[in-house]
């Protein structure tokens, strides 16, 4: 059933576990998505990144969000909406006017002083509309930069909970040895900064750049405040994978309509995959 990200995290933070956002790009992924939380009996959340709609065109922002309600209220167990990472106030309302019931604002690429100003802005109206919104505060940079190894970019403690206080957020996303996309070397995130930050900010944290982190640490690390968990790099690969898999074993094929095949093929190859995360990471 569809269910509210809000009450999602405050189910995951009660559980002192995690749940997983899975980026997902069109109706195959979120599908899969869907039906492997139900087999995993776990609530799960679809998420969209804006770029995919504004620069890849992969789907539309209001039918998204209303194909992913629909497809949620097949199932039993709470299914939620986000919209990954946006940049200015007017995107954001154009998300939350498409049906985006929890958005994230990432102002982390400006001085804390303009984050918190962008941030409590977006927040204020957001709330107004009973929408929830995410920051970010450090900055979660690119694995491919070895931003990981950057402790310029961490989160602070104190700044956090500045920025949690005078925001008014909902969820946080923090910085503490992550990093969006492939590493390069096995990650290691510094446990003992995110014990600070979850000592000093009430708000359930996120963690980006979750592809290729072990699960040893990520298991210790929701046992330690974080409660959403972003899945996007690996999800995508499988996809590529499904989708490369499908056309290999095609190769001889003369008959244009057998594509009509690929969609399950690729769900098939994909739930089980996404069962397997959830039920080894989330424990509600
Ligand atoms: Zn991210």
């Amino acid at each position: 059933m569809y269910e509210k990200v809000e009450n999602i995290l405050k189910m995951a933070k009660e559980s002192n576990t995690s749940v997983i956002a899975f980026i997902c790009m069109d109706y195959v992924m979120a599908r899969s998505v869907v039906y492997a939380a139900e087999a995993a009996n776990t609530p799960a959340i679809v998420m969209l990144y804006p770029e995919h709609v504004t620069v890849q065109h992969t789907t539309g922002f209001r039918k998204f969000a209303a194909m992913v309600k629909e497809l949620a209220n097949e199932v039993k167990v709470p299914i939620g909406l986000h919209a990954d990472h946006d940049y200015t106030y007017n995107n954001i309302m154009t998300t939350i006017n498409a049906g985006f019931e929890s958005v994230m604002m990432d102002g982390s690429m400006n001085d804390l002083d303009k984050n918190i100003e962008l941030t409590k802005q977006v927040v204020l109206k957001a709330h107004e509309l009973g929408v929830c919104v995410e920051g970010e505060i450090g900055h979660v940079g690119l694995a491919s930069d070895s931003d990981n190894h950057n402790e310029d970019l961490y989160t602070k403690a104190d700044a956090a909970e500045k920025f949690c206080k005078e925001t008014g957020v909902n969820s946080l996303a923090v910085s503490i040895g992550n990093a969006h996309g492939e590493y390069k070397e096995t990650p290691h995130l510094d446990i003992a900064r995110l014990e600070e930050i979850h000592a000093a900010t009430d708000v359930p944290l996120v963690l980006h750049g979750g592809s290729g982190i072990p699960d040893d640490q990520l298991l210790t690390a929701f046992s330690k405040g974080i409660n959403k968990f972003n899945l996007g790099t690996e999800f995508l690969g499988k996809y590529y994978s499904a989708v490369a898999d499908f056309s290999k074993e095609n190769a001889d094929n003369k008959d244009p309509v057998k594509i009509i095949n690929m969609p399950a093929y690729v769900q098939a190859k994909l739930q089980p995959y996404l069962e397997e995360r959830m039920k080894t990471l989330c424990h509600f």
